[in-house]
């Protein structure tokens, strides 16, 4: 296979993790004997500094002839006080925008070992592997009209979603759960809002193109509660703009560190795989980071854009068994445990890889 990737290393740890992940790709590349052209472009703060825009034209013409784009992260504190435009994050909005990416999907695992990171009992959450399935240009975040009266008194949003829009979403959920435990859980709150009631009325109908995934629809207050108390019954979520987005967030402290957690936002051309935490200036440049969610990232990519599913799948087993041995970056090694670097986990993911395929 030949595929054109993108590398937006962008900032603070961004670089150490997408240098992490690009490491881990080229192994892939080699090891199956595929060819990848991965080549870095600036993005946000990055770009502000070589006197560009937080999205460079260059950079966005590199991501829409791409096959797939890897992000690190993007924020910088240096940039917190400058006005919308030459903020470094609003590079994340207009890529997004540009390649058209409706779907995001963010999944929560505890890895083997790591069951008493988490903030839940660990015999709650022990083997727990779900996916959530965020719809991502729609709904509240963007309905018409919006904004406040006159007197500014009051002020208002609209959830509105369209049936198309609902559909091609719930598509991408039943078609992830195909790959998957073939469970689709809907998230809505269909007992008091309109747009639950077509959301639930449209997702019960896609469902009917797949029959070997079992569908189930819940509401979204006592999903939250499900979360933590009993979330190894969910296998994917889908869910709109605004319970998605809650909902990701409340699965990923479920899981435990922000180092863990990928992200990819499909739909359109290609698609964005990014890890779920931000650029972490605090540790930046010291090899600090936990590179596993840019490397799972890359995974998502494999599986999701180049239809590589058994290099993802030999990534995150790696993953897993690394972490299974006993490695640990900082934000995941307890009191007296040895800690390894962002470039020692790295290394450690790399090695497991060479058993999974035969040491080739
Ligand atoms: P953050 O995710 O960068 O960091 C939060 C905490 O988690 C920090 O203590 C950090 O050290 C730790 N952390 C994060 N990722 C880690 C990793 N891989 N390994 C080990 N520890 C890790 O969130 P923040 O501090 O709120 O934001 C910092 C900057 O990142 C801001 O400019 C923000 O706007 C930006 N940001 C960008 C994205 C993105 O690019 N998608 C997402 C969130 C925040």
């Amino acid at each position: 296979m030949r595929a054109t990737i993108v590398l937006l290393p962008g900032d603070g740890i961004g670089p150490e993790v997408v240098d992490a992940a690009a490491r881990v790709l080229s192994n892939v590349e080699l090891r199956f004997g595929h060819s990848f052209t991965l080549k870095s472009w600036p993005i946000g703060a990055d770009a502000l500094r070589r006197g560009d825009p937080p999205l460079p034209s260059s950079t966005l013409e590199a991501c829409l002839k791409s096959d797939a784009v890897l992000l690190g992260a993007v924020g910088d504190p240096e940039y917190n006080d400058v006005s919308r435009e030459q903020r470094p994050e609003t590079a994340l909005l207009e890529l997004r925008r540009a390649l058209g990416t409706f779907a995001n999907l963010r999944p929560a695992r505890v890895w083997p070992g790591l069951e008493s990171d988490s903030v839940v009992r660990a015999d709650v959450i022990r083997g727990l592997d779900l996916l959530i399935v965020r719809e991502l240009t729609g709904g509240i975040y963007f309905g018409e009209p919006r904004g406040r009266t006159d007197d500014g008194r009051e002020a208002f949003d609209t959830m509105r979603y369209s049936t198309t829009e609902i559909e091609r979403i719930a598509v991408v959920a039943f078609e992830s759960a195909r790959r998957r435990r073939k469970l689709v859980t809907s998230i809505d709150k269909a007992n008091v809002l309109e747009s639950s009631r077509l959301w639930r009325e449209v997702v019960t109908r896609v469902a009917l193109r797949f029959s070997d995934v079992r569908l189930q629809h819940q509401l979204v207050d006592s999903c939250a509660m499900l979360l933590v108390s009993n979330p190894g019954q969910f296998d994917v979520l889908l869910a709109s703009n605004l319970f998605g987005d809650i909902l990701s967030d409340e699965a990923g402290a479920v899981v435990g560190s922000l180092g863990l957690l990928p992200s990819a936002s499909i739909g359109g051309k290609g698609g964005i795989f990014e890890p779920v935490h931000g650029s972490a200036p605090d540790i930046a440049g010291s090899d600090r980071a936990n590179p596993v969610a840019t490397i799972a990232s890359a995974a998502l990519l494999l599986r999701y854009a180049l239809g590589a599913e058994t290099e993802a799948a030999t990534i995150e087993t790696a993953i897993g068994e690394a972490l299974n041995d006993g490695f640990r970056t900082a934000d995941l090694a307890s009191d007296g445990m040895a800690v390894t670097s962002c470039s020692q986990m790295t290394q450690a993911i790399i090695d497991r890889m060479g058993r999974n395929v035969g040491g080739h």
